[in-house]
């Protein structure tokens, strides 16, 4: 198809210009090389965000119930090639196919709400304090955006981007990780065939060091919108600062379950066994910690190391399969790594702690779940992100006791509390520090109507989804009208009041 030819810029499909490729490979048989892709660097990047300004006059002018019709154009396509997608998603980036298609369906769910939007009300009319004038604040586009987004949600956080941006007026340059950019053309192709017009969405495959950073310091760019780690995200939100650009930053996560003595225990368990191995724990909301109070302790550890190991592990193309790869070998190294660590800073290791290398999973980057004991607050395993399938079990006292260790790392994007009391939700909920608490549920299962982001170094105060997704991608402005046509001049805060 479009072996080498991925860039998409001025309406055309383009290889990089310095002719530079790079490949995508499947994570769990990394001998199957799934597709070359362009390696773009800054003449390539360029093009596209002159491709995107070009084409955003008109695309700002353009009726946002038209723009509407093209997301929800998507939405239709998207539904239509949900397995299509799913399945390449295996191939790209490893998750099984069940959480597949859930990506595929978070998209879909986000083109559908936000389609609307191009009917919805954009603005709020207040109140003049003098006569024959008319105020109004409206939303208004803000350029070009930059789209940099990581390979974990491939096909669901560029939807979370790109739709909110598009219904806006806005035009798009689109750098996805250079895991998945199989996965950005199909999506992009997509988009063509919804009918979005020459230049609105432009594509841009390659690494985040080349393309991403070209497009951080782009000056037709006007926006960055960032999902990744909180190291790179710090490195892009200081370049912005320094060039007044706006930046959305969404990053890592040090997430927590938290299970009182009296919570419903099998709930619990399943609860924290999806949220920890779940995507291979590869997940922004992946609860690498459970806080558990210490009268359930011993029975809800013994449980979640039986489960655990239990897990069924392999290629996430088969439906039987339970935990997938993890994305390449940096990062199977990475979480080895952090295993190791946490052995030296005195945690146990309960079960896993190895890379797995039996018959066919020695060609993938296959991690063993592991649970560790004896986690502690101030270990390096307790505080930062690991990104693979690894927990550790907390023990506390009280409930005092664990909502101050949930709340003990620099991160603040998800929390959850299982309990069976009202009061100790409650407190829960008012004191937990994280942009998502759940009660009863596991850290992982945001829906897209409400707004998705986090507190502390997770980000920088922004929101993807819910109807805060606009606040990113537009501006307000504010209008003033006289409609009184008289000749005297009444000015603001000087001649009305007194
Ligand atoms: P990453 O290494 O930070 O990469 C994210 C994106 O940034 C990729 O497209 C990457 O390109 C690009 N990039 C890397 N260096 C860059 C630079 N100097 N300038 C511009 N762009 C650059 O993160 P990741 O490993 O792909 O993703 C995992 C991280 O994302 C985790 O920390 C996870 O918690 C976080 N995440 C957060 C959320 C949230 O909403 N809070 C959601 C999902 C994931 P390459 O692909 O070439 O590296
Ligand atoms: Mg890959």
């Amino acid at each position: 198809m479009h072996t080498g030819a991925t860039n998409y810029y001025d309406g055309k499909w383009q290889p990089s210009l310095s002719g530079k490729t790079l490949d995508s490979i499947n994570p769990a048989n990394s001998d199957r090389v799934l597709g070359t892709y362009a390696r773009s660097e800054t003449a390539d990047v360029e093009a596209a965000a002159q491709s995107a300004a070009n084409a955003y006059h008109s695309w700002r002018l353009t009726p946002a119930p038209k723009r509407g019709t093209v997301i929800f154009r998507m939405g239709q396509l998207l539904e239509a090639h949900k397995e299509q997608l799913a399945q390449q998603m295996t191939a790209e980036m490893g998750k099984v196919i069940v959480e597949a298609r859930g990506d595929v369906q978070e998209a879909i769910d986000m083109a559908y709400y936000i389609a609307a939007f191009g009917r919805m009300p954009n603005g709020h009319i207040a109140p003049s304090e003098r006569e024959d004038i008319f105020c109004m604040a409206q939303r208004v586009p803000v350029g070009v955006v930059g789209l940099i987004t990581p390979w974990n949600f491939p096909i669901a956080i560029p939807s979370w981007k790109m739709f909110p941006a598009l219904i806006a007026g806005n035009t798009i340059v689109f750098k996805p990780a250079e895991d998945t950019p199989g996965l950005a053309v199909s999506f992009v192709e997509l988009l063509i065939e919804a009918g979005i017009p020459s230049g609105v969405v432009n594509l841009v495959t390659g690494n985040g060091n080349e393309a991403g950073a070209a497009l951080v310091e782009s000056k037709s760019v006007s926006t960055i919108s960032f999902t990744g780690s909180t190291e790179v995200g710090r490195h892009i939100a200081s370049r912005c600062g320094q060039m007044m650009k706006r930046v959305s930053c969404e990053l890592g996560g040090k997430n927590a379950i938290v299970v009182l003595d009296d919570a419903n225990l099998e709930l619990a368990i399943k609860g924290a066994l999806w949220s920890a191995f779940g995507t291979a724990g590869q997940r922004c909301t992946a609860a690498s910690r459970v806080i558990v109070q210490r009268g359930v302790k011993k029975r809800f550890t013994v449980e979640l190391v039986e489960r655990t190991r239990a897990l069924k592990l392999g290629s996430g193309a088969d439906a039987s399969i339970e935990i997938g790869p993890v994305v390449n070998q940096a990062q199977l190294l990475r979480i080895d790594r952090y295993v190791e660590i946490g052995k030296t800073e005195g945690a146990q290791v309960l079960t896993g702690g190895s890379i797995l290398k039996d018959g066919d999973l020695a060609k993938g980057y296959f991690y063993a779940p592991t649970v560790f004991d004896s986690m502690e607050i101030g270990m390096r395993i307790a505080q930062e992100e690991i990104f693979g399938p690894v927990t550790g079990i907390i023990e506390v006292e009280s409930l005092e006791e664990a909502l101050s260790a949930a709340n003990s790392t620099a991160y603040g994007l998800s929390l959850s509390l299982y309990t069976r009391d009202v009061n100790n939700a409650f407190r829960a909920m008012r004191d937990l520090e994280a942009g998502i608490v759940y009660i009863n549920l596991p850290t992982s299962g945001a829906e897209i109507q409400l707004p998705f982001g986090g507190m502390k170094q997770t980000g920088n105060g922004h929101r993807e989804a819910g109807i805060m997704a606009m606040d990113y991608c537009t501006e307000w402005k504010s209008i003033y009208v006289n409609f009184s046509d008289s000749e005297e001049l009444v000015r603001a805060q000087i001649d009305t009041i007194g």
